[in-house]
C-alpha cells in the first residue's frame, strides 16, 4: 500500500535496520526503542492490524510469532524473558496501521500495562 510507511520499509523506499526477513516477514529495530531489545515483526502483505485477520490467515500468524520467538532468539533474550505487543485500533495506542508485533526484551517489565 502505497501510503503505508511499513509497506515502504518493506519496499526499501524508507530505510531501516532490518534483522531478519523471509517470504512473508521482515523484522527491524524500532527508531523509537522502549526497552534494550526492540523490534517490529511485520508481514510483508499489508494487513492494517490482527483484527483484520481471517481464517484462512493461521498460517501467516504462525509464520510472525514464529519470526518473533527466532528474534528473541537471535537477540538472546529469550532465556530471560520478553514481551510480545501488538496494539490494536485507537485505544490500544496504535499509531501504524499495518499489523506488527513489539518484540521487547533486555529489561524488566512492569504489569499491568499502562
Ligand atoms: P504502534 O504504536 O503499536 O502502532 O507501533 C508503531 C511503532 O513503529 C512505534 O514503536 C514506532 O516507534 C515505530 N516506528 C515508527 N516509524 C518507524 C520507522 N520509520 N522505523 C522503525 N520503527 C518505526
Ligand atoms: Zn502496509
Amino acid at each position: 500500500m502505497k501510503d503505508c510507511l511499513f509497506c515502504q520499509i518493506i519496499a526499501r523506499t524508507i530505510p531501516a535496520t532490518i534483522v531478519y526477513e523471509d517470504d512473508s516477514a521482515l523484522a527491524f529495530e524500532d527508531v523509537r526503542p522502549q526497552a534494550p531489545v526492540h523490534v517490529l515483526v511485520i508481514p510483508k502483505r499489508h494487513v492494517a492490524s490482527v483484527h483484520e485477520l481471517g481464517c484462512s490467515d493461521g498460517q501467516l500468524l504462525a509464520d510472525l510469532l514464529l519470526c518473533c520467538t527466532r528474534i528473541a532468539q537471535q537477540k538472546g533474550i529469550s532465556d530471560a524473558g520478553y514481551r510480545l505487543v501488538t496494539n490494536t485500533g485507537r485505544n490500544a495506542g496504535q499509531t501504524v496501521f499495518h499489523l506488527h508485533f513489539h518484540v521487547l526484551g533486555g529489561r524488566t517489565m512492569s504489569w499491568p500495562p499502562g
